[in-house]
């Protein structure tokens, strides 16, 4: 990944050393750098916190295959780099810096970051989403020694092992296959009789020969001490518990928003996500959210980098209004 140091050095800091900004945007995702490119090529000035993760989830991915202009797929991370060169090109500052508290009472917002404190006319919340647990024991502690979230950063470890996979989704069918590359077999363990997956992912699942689905059945209990040795099922249908021995298991049943930061300022729904119009305007007036921090329904590169993008415009149409 290609860390633009020259972004680490706040911008100009005020009198009382805060720095003040037209736009600043959290989280450095599709929809982050979309929105830093609009902001950009009309002249705002934006400044991008990247958070933790440059890039957010899809760097993470090893291809892409369904963004619009790649006929032959895209690399996650070689997307996202290309999502911030283009943002770049037009003066958008990509910081690696992460807020860590909001004051959206009154404006100029106040974002204090690990580095700096910003003083800032519009906020745009692109703070996407994080994988979600089981919550099952042995889980944590088992984390990074054969409990994984990310078939890109690990599938290479287990090289002609034995893995499960957990979840229904396009995830866990998109990522099984992948590991498919290294791995000696894929069972995919599903808690219902059908996948949630669409149906292009779901048949080159089901054709792969190293593939095989285990149905109606939930992990309970990761086993291992030093390494995962198995993992616990318990058969949904007639509560039989058995375990399937494994080297690795890799869990992939969705997530949940980062959005705690904006507790009691933002209005979210029950599972946590940004509640927006169909402007990307949130409850605050001067704040706006896209990609997956606001959107439970799509979650795709394409439309995150599409709210993004629309984000930018709408922080753009409020500070002329702002103005006058
Ligand atoms: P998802 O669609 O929400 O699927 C999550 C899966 O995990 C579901 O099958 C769900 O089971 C299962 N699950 C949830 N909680 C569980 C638990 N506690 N224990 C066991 N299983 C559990 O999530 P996703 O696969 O990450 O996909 C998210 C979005 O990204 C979707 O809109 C998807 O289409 C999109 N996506 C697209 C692509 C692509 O187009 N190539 C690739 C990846 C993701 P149930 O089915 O029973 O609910």
């Amino acid at each position: 990944m290609d860390f633009n140091l020259s972004g680490l050095t706040p911008g100009p800091a005020g009198e009382s050393g805060e720095i003040p900004v037209k736009v600043l945007i959290l989280g450095s995702g599709p929809a982050g750098l979309s929105a830093a490119l609009y902001a950009a090529r009309a002249d705002l000035n934006p400044v991008v916190l990247s958070g933790m993760e440059l890039g957010g989830q899809v760097s993470l991915t090893y291809a892409v295959e369904n963004y619009p202009g790649f006929p032959e797929g895209v690399g996650g991370t070689e997307l996202v780099e290309l999502f911030q060169k283009q943002a770049e090109r037009f003066g958008a500052k990509v910081e690696f810096d992460t807020a860590v508290e909001v004051d959206l009472s009154r404006r100029p917002f106040r974002v204090r970051t690990y580095n700096a404190t910003y003083l800032v006319e519009t906020l745009i919340v692109t703070t996407g989403a994080t994988a979600r647990h089981l919550n099952v024991p042995g889980e944590v502690e088992l984390t990074g020694r054969g409990v994984s979230y990310c078939a890109t950063c690990d599938g290479w470890f287990f090289k002609d092992k034995d893995v499960v996979v957990v979840g229904g989704g396009d995830s866990a069918l998109e990522e099984g296959i992948f590991i498919t590359r290294y791995a000696r077999s894929v069972t995919i363990v599903h808690r219902r009789d059908t996948l949630r997956a669409g149906v292009i992912l779901a048949r080159r699942a089901e054709t792969n020969p190293k593939i095989k689905f285990i149905w109606n059945s939930a992990v309970t209990e990761i086993i291992g001490n030093e390494a995962v040795r198995a993992v616990r099922l318990k058969d949904l249908v007639s509560g039989e518990e058995c375990d399937q021995p494994t080297d690795g298991i890799f869990i992939f049943i969705g997530h949940t928003p980062n959005t705690q930061l904006f507790k009691g300022q933002l209005e979210m729904d029950s599972l946590g996500f940004l509640v927006t119009d169909n402007l990307t305007r949130t409850n605050v007036e001067g704040v706006f959210a896209a990609g997956e921090a606001a959107d439970p329904h799509f979650r795709q590169v394409v439309t995150s980098a599409g709210m993004g993008a629309a984000a930018a415009m709408q922080a753009g149409r409020f500070l002329d209004e702002m103005s006058g």
